[in-house]
């Protein structure tokens, strides 16, 4: 066996993996493993390159094209001339792959305790890893490793995907061009961000599910009402299940079976938008003993410590909440748990909000009112419609609501999703009152609401629960 280089620590994935590292780590020998993400070898994670930060710019781009939608309910008409694609792309990439390049540059050339290994990780024995770097195999040990490898997406196994062109969140953001008519296969979040911004953006949309809903995990009421949004602005396919795919041209004929029975659907682009998995399978953590639970997770602990001594996981490859602020929640724990070992502190997923930058977008924070029944927890709950409060007369909105859960003896929020215009920024004051056990009345009524401006729709929620 060759030469193995032993660190004090090694991290795995540079999305919130790279920011564990700061100043107090200085006299720390580490090692960086990246393996490049996407369609290109890349640094700083999905977030940054494939996923939150380029999907965000792509959806503000289309909310402007969206414009004139909004506008004629105004009695303002507005009419979208022209869709600069590649400058729009060229935008968000102009900007993300200069930002990941200089963070690459910063680890590899200013961090002189740090190592950057460009290459896929895999565990030889417990703490030891062979990297494939392009100038070969080779193996490194620590006494620490941090897993923060994430996830990618899934492709389900539909008869002749293999030898159609198809695209996933990794690859659409950088199409050479738009195509007109493209079909999403997925109806989950990342399914429904991208028919908004490619439909905004001028492309027909066709999205296809398996289930009878769109974003099926949200409060009922939400996707619900989302679902009956999303057939208005998209050709929707429910309750299908594919059951093969060619090529047609220069695109795709997909074959379906559903409630009418056989038909197919062509179009020139698909995007496979059905799941991700965690990387675990990649790094062999099995060759560690690393365990992992039936879906891939790698198994943690409240302090994000894995089954094996000397090895923490965050992140997606662990987390059940894929998300990068429970990501960098999780490599805040970690770093304070490798400074600290003797104190060390846990984590903290009591109240994960989420949102979906659609259209309309959607936001939400604790139980959904399946799970309060699911759970046998005693609730109330009150809807007011953005329709209700004079920012929405404003917006001429008819569509949108905040629902909100509460516990009725104590007031204390359970729950509460949002549907409707800057849903994830109006609901923050709610996921601060149930991170800090504000009752409903106090909050509604122990401060000032500027009227008239959208957090009304939050006040006059919290003032709707029938309390006892
Ligand atoms: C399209 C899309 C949109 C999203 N939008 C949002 C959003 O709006 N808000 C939100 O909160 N979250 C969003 N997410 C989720 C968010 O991106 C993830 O939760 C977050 O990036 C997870 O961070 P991480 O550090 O766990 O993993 P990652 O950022 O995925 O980092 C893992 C890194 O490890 C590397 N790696 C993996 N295996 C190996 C190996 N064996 N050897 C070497 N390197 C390896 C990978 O190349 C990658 O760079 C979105 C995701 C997608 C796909």
């Amino acid at each position: 066996m060759g030469h193995v280089r032993h660190f004090d620590l090694i991290i795995i994935g540079t999305g919130s993996g790279n920011a564990i590292l700061d100043e107090r780590f200085a006299d720390w020998d580490v090692a960086v493993v990246e393996k490049g993400v996407g369609s290109h070898a890349s640094y700083g994670g999905t977030c940054l390159n494939v996923g939150c930060i380029p999907t965000k710019m792509f959806v503000h781009t289309a909310d402007v094209a969206n414009a004139p939608v909004s506008g004629e309910r105004l009695g303002v008409e507005l009419r979208l001339d022209e869709v600069r694609w590649p400058e729009i792309r060229d935008r968000v990439f102009g900007r993300i792959d200069t930002i990941a390049e200089s963070g690459k540059r910063f680890r590899r050339d200013e961090n002189p305790n740090v190592t950057l290994y460009e290459g896929l990780a895999r565990f030889t024995a417990p703490r030891e890893l062979s990297v494939e770097t392009a100038g070969g195999p080779t193996t490194i040990s620590a006494d620490r490793v941090v897993l923060a490898a994430g996830g990618r997406p899934v492709i389900p196994e539909i008869p002749g995907i293999e030898d159609v062109e198809y695209h996933t969140s990794d690859s659409v953001m950088r199409l050479e061009r738009l195509p007109e008519h493209m079909i999403i296969l997925g109806t989950g979040f990342i399914g429904a961000e991208f028919a908004h911004i490619f439909s905004a953006l001028g492309v027909r949309v066709t999205m296809i599910g398996r289930s009878g809903r769109v974003l099926r995990n949200e409060d009922t009421d939400v996707s619900e009402r989302f679902t009956e949004l999303a057939a208005r602005q998209w050709d929707l396919r429910l309750n299908r299940r594919e059951t093969g795919v060619e090529r047609a041209g220069s695109g795709v004929r997909l074959h379906l079976d559903g409630p009418e029975g056989a038909e197919s659907v062509e179009g020139q682009t698909l995007l496979v938008a059905t799941g991700r998995r965690p990387n675990s399978d990649l790094l062999d953590t099995i060759a560690a003993g690393i365990e992992t639970a039936e879906n891939g997770k790698i198994k943690v602990d409240s302090t994000q410590r894995t089954s094996a001594e000397g090895v923490w996981a965050l992140g997606d490859i662990s987390s059940d909440h894929e998300l990068k602020h429970v990501a960098n929640h999780e490599e805040r724990v970690v770093q304070h748990n490798l400074l600290h070992p003797e104190e060390p502190v846990e984590s903290d997923h009591r109240f994960v909000p989420h949102a979906v930058f659609s259209a309309p977008q959607i936001a939400s924070v604790g139980l959904t009112e399946q799970q309060a029944v699911e759970r046998g927890v005693r609730y109330v709950t009150a809807t007011q419609d953005y329709g209700g409060i004079a920012y929405g007369w404003a917006m001429e909105d008819t569509t949108g609501f905040a629902k909100l859960l509460a516990d009725p003896s104590t007031g204390k929020l359970l729950g509460a999703h949002i549907i409707g215009p800057q849903a994830p920024t109006v609901i923050q004051p709610l996921i601060q009152a149930m991170e800090f056990g504000i009752d409903a009345r106090s909050m509604a009524r122990g401060q000032y609401w500027i009227h008239p401006a959208m957090p009304e729709l939050v006040e006059n929620a919290l003032l709707g629960l029938p309390l006892d």
